[in-house]
């Protein structure tokens, strides 16, 4: 079936004028049809628009065969786009009531990338409300179940993005990462998820959460896929000015360098108690797996660790109560009137957010008011620099940084829902790579044995340094099955 292949397997198919687009798309929907019943990634699906597309795909593959022409890989293949990308004419509602109806004018950068690449954006997928969240549980309608347990979340904030192509309902999508939210949904669906240097890749259409931190990057069954889809969409944006003017490697030419000779640390601070002996023991053979291919494994520490996510609460949370002022029931979406402007602004946002993202507003409130400014935001700003510093001080030992993605396989919905502050821990391993602008990568290594549940593990690189992360996660990949088995709660596809 269609729905198995990886991006390149299909990208060769269409190429070759085995399969075509439309099949591709068609492929697509009727996966949608069949299991997203039961798995809910998706808010909305665009099947005519989808098919046009593939219809001019398909007559564009014909042109480049006839007259053998070269043609971008990702042409004619559908994209899964996270509900808070920009796709002009596409809903944009970040699973919240407040955008409720509203449709985007314009495309965000890597929307317009993956379409001048060929590529074909395909539905809107869950999310927790604006992002906010480990579980998609946070979502205005309703959660997204995990494909290896519907019971199960698939964690947060992409939930859906990951779930889908876990589902394999889509060939790969694009899910947005503040603190964890592309590699934590990885490790729990057993996907492949990237994070990129906060500048690699543009955020201008990026419905903005934490900008400091947010970054938009691609989920895939494989390493090769991830490398092929970082390199159609990261490049310098002038539409966006915290995007970086550094040249694009080919991702994908560079996988095949192996591992002899680097140097992965091992951060001490990453091995805790309360994380699960199935997890640690993955990780560890996957660690194992690495040195056998010739590299040298190093101990290190990253002392200040321990204070990420409470910095990340502070800087993320008080970046949203700005970013989010914009929804005032005026310029987008939902408006619920009242007798004066005050009256309007405070029912529609009261009506429109949810009870995380209210929560988020008033924590970013506080630590930014004048009294607490110093006390906290700026505090929070000083760990941050120190953060970073512990990173700058392990890269000039070591090339790569190897933890667990999460420290427990996926939980059950509804385990956490009650205690926010047990669903902030989900993402202690995650969130010092967004407070340091560095990358990432979570990659399947393994399973829980009951029941079988995906292990995550995490990557982590210098600024810039995708192309070494890939090799690793490529590396790794080649040398084990894990990408291979298909999740166990919906039919096979
Ligand atoms: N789970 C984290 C949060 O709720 C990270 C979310 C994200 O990366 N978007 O803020």
């Amino acid at each position: 079936m269609l729905c198995q292949l990886t991006v390149k397997e299909l990208s060769e198919k269409l190429q070759s004028g085995e399969v075509s687009s439309r099949d591709a798309v068609q492929a697509c929907l009727d996966r949608v049809q069949s299991v997203d019943p039961q798995v809910h990634a998706f808010l909305s699906v665009n099947a005519e628009d989808a098919l046009n597309q593939a219809d001019a795909a398909d007559i564009a593959l014909k042109t480049a065969r006839e007259n053998q022409t070269k043609i971008s890989p990702l042409t004619g293949i559908p994209i899964g786009m996270k509900d808070l990308i920009a796709v002009e004419g596409h809903p944009l509602g970040c699973a919240s009531k407040i955008l409720e109806g509203f449709i985007s004018p314009y495309d965000a950068t890597v929307t317009r990338k993956l379409k001048e690449a060929g590529a074909i954006p395909f539905g809107r997928l869950n999310m927790d409300e604006f992002a906010m969240g480990s579980s998609t549980e946070n979502s205005a309608y309703g959660r997204t179940n995990n494909p290896w347990g519907l019971d199960l979340v698939p964690g947060g904030s992409s939930g859906g993005s990951a779930a889908a192509v876990a589902a394999h309902e889509v060939f790969a999508t694009l899910g947005s990462d503040t603190g964890g939210s592309i590699r934590q949904p990885a490790s729990f669906c057993g996907c492949v998820g990237l994070k990129p240097t906060y500048g690699r890749v543009s955020r201008y259409g990026l419905v903005a959460f934490a900008s400091s931190l947010d970054q938009i990057g691609p989920y895939t069954h494989t390493v090769e896929d991830s490398a092929i889809l970082l390199e159609a969409i990261s490049g310098h944006d002038p539409l966006d000015s915290t995007s970086v003017p550094e040249p694009v490697p080919a991702f994908q030419q560079e996988l095949k360098n192996g591992v002899r000779g680097l140097k992965v640390g091992l951060p001490k601070e990453y091995f805790i108690d309360g994380m699960d002996p199935e997890v640690r023991d993955a990780v560890e053979k996957a660690v194992k797996e690495l040195e056998s291919q010739g590299a040298e494994i190093v101990e290190i520490s990253l002392p200040h660790t321990d204070y990420a996510v409470s910095t990340y609460y502070i800087i993320a949370t008080a970046e949203a109560s700005a970013n989010l002022a914009r929804f005032e029931g005026i310029r987008y979406g939902k408006r619920v009137d009242g007798d004066d402007l005050f009256q309007l602004n405070s029912r529609t946002r009261g009506q429109g957010f949810g009870e995380e993202v209210k929560r988020r507003v008033l924590l970013g409130t506080y630590v930014l008011s004048s009294g607490y400014y110093d006390a906290y935001y700026n505090q929070a700003q000083k760990v941050r620099a120190l953060i970073f510093q512990d990173f700058q001080q392990a890269f000039e030992k070591v090339d790569l940084i190897a933890t667990p993605s999460t420290p427990t396989a996926a939980f059950k919905a509804g385990d956490k829902v009650d205690d926010p502050l047990s669903m902030y821990l989900c993402d202690i391993f995650t969130i010092s790579c967004n407070l340091a602008g560095i990358c990432g990568i979570s990659l399947p290594c393994g399973y829980t044995s009951d029941p079988q549940l995906p292990i995550g593990l995490q990557l982590l690189g210098r600024p810039f340094g995708e192309s070494q992360l890939l090799q690793a996660a490529y590396a790794y990949e080649k040398a084990t099955d894990w990408n291979s088995k298909k999740a166990t709660a919906i039919p096979a596809p």
